[in-house]
């Protein structure tokens, strides 16, 4: 059985306060954030890009055919932050399956913000499909207008419309 290395791919986001009311994390809070946000298509395309676990601390992560961990941070938080952070990692999983390939989570061929800009692209697709305009704290490099308008019509596209490209994976 082949094993993988696991890079984690993380975003962060602090200094929103939280309601009296806080939800309460879980990964089935964090999988109806998830279904309410992508697209079916894209879902039924990547099944496994879903909550499997909550972790501690402020970063949610995702690794290849290692589901999304949700930090319990994140989990609580209301629905359209949820949301958006669901979407920024679900982002990575579409890079891990229809992405260029050029480094570990690298973006789709053509992103105009650069395909190893790994954190970007899913600042990009976060933005386009959430429609909340807020960055992780790793993002060092934000979502432009020119690559939200490009990952927007790419994603509309679906994915039938995109080569899967994991099997050219080489990291
Ligand atoms: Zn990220």
């Amino acid at each position: 059985m082949l094993t993988l290395v696991i890079a984690a791919l993380t975003v962060t986001t602090v200094g929103v306060a939280s309601p009296a009311s806080a939800a309460t994390a879980s990964t089935s809070r964090a999988n109806s954030a998830l279904q309410s946000v992508i697209p079916g298509a894209w879902r039924k395309a990547i099944p496994d890009a879903r909550a499997t676990r909550l972790i501690s601390g402020k970063s949610s992560t995702s690794a290849y055919r290692q589901g999304i961990w949700v930090s319990r941070f994140h989990a609580a938080k209301p629905a359209r932050l949820l949301r958006h952070t669901m979407a920024h990692e679900f982002g990575h999983h579409i890079a891990f399956f229809y992405g260029s390939q050029a480094i570990y989570g690298a973006a789709p061929t053509g992103f105009p913000q650069g395909v190893t800009s790994v954190e970007t692209w899913a600042d990009c697709v976060a933005a386009a499909l959430s429609g909340v305009d807020k960055h992780g704290t790793n993002v060092r490099k934000h979502c432009s207008r020119a690559g939200l308008r490009w990952t927007k019509a790419w994603l509309k596209k679906g994915p039938a419309a995109h080569p899967r490209t994991d099997a050219a994976i080489h990291w």
